[in-house]
């Protein structure tokens, strides 16, 4: 049994992938800004007879981060860097703290997180990152900046402590879905359907799912499944690799 940390595990994905992989038998550490909710997720966890503790814990503090791991009742073996958020306009009306803020979660909060959990996995030899990247790390959408920028940058951030981390059995790795239903998209939908002044089903079928040629929204038991896999012995030398999983996205 692992121990595994998810970020921004109170919502979506991340309290999608601390729900699918409990029921692998892993103990879950359920972490988010929002405490009421992760342990919303971890009663849910228990109720299903898994193993699962919640913690409040912003990434973008390190206070936060200390209060955090002094409270964490076993050591972790693998850290899901889920934690997210979307913010859509031009650049030249983009507020730049919300631009800082989207670095400061997805790219700066994964490196303060990677960095707290690798002394313990160095010391205990094995260790798995699992970043929860996007599509976004390999192409780019317009209005998007902050967030492309952010996780364009999670890959260099993965390639390089990938290097760092070369002589042990750790490996860190970033899954890069394309659109996954969750409530980030929901609210993507809602903007786009007013600002663009289309009914919601014409956002998710003429913009979501056309630049995938599959055509349908990317599941989390798709990116459970992956994120077992790259915890297993069988990915014990896949390090610093974006896995993309976007229906066919960038094969066109
Ligand atoms: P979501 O809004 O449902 O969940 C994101 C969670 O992150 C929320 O619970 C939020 O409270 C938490 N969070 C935000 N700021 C935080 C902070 N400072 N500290 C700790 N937690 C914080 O969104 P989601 O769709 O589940 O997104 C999860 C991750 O997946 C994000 O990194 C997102 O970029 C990525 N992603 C999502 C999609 C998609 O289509 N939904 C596609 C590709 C990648």
């Amino acid at each position: 049994m692992l121990t595994i940390l998810i970020s921004g595990a109170a919502s979506g994905i991340g309290a999608g992938l601390a729900v699918e992989l409990a029921r692998f038998g892993h103990h879950i550490i359920v972490s988010d800004l929002r405490l009421a909710d992760c342990q919303a997720v971890a009663a849910q966890i228990r109720a299903g007879g898994g193993s699962a503790d919640a913690v409040a814990l912003d990434v973008t503090s390190d206070a936060s981060l200390a209060g955090a791991f002094a409270a964490l009742p076993r050591p972790v073996d693998v850290l899901v860097n889920d934690a997210g958020l979307q913010h859509v306009a031009p650049l030249e009306e983009f507020e730049m703290t919300k631009w800082d803020y989207l670095i400061q979660v997805m790219l700066v909060g994964s490196a303060r997180l990677t960095r707290a959990v690798l002394p313990g996995m160095r010391a205990r030899g094995f260790g798995r990152i699992v970043n929860v990247g996007s599509i976004h790390s390999l192409v780019a959408s317009p209005n998007k900046s902050a967030y492309v920028a952010a996780k364009h940058g999670l890959l260099g951030l993965t390639r390089t402590i990938a290097l760092e981390t070369a002589g042990t059995d750790i490996t860190i790795n970033t899954i890069c879905p394309s659109y996954v239903k969750t409530p980030l998209v929901d609210k993507q939908i809602a903007d786009q359907a007013r600002t663009r002044g289309i009914p919601a089903a014409d956002v998710i079928k003429e913009i979501m799912l056309k630049p995938m040629p599959k055509g349908v929204f990317i599941g989390i038991d798709e990116l459970a499944g992956i994120t077992t896999f790259l915890m297993s012995p069988a990915a014990r030398n896949i390090s610093g690799q974006a896995i993309v999983v976007d229906g066919g996205w960038t094969a066109q």
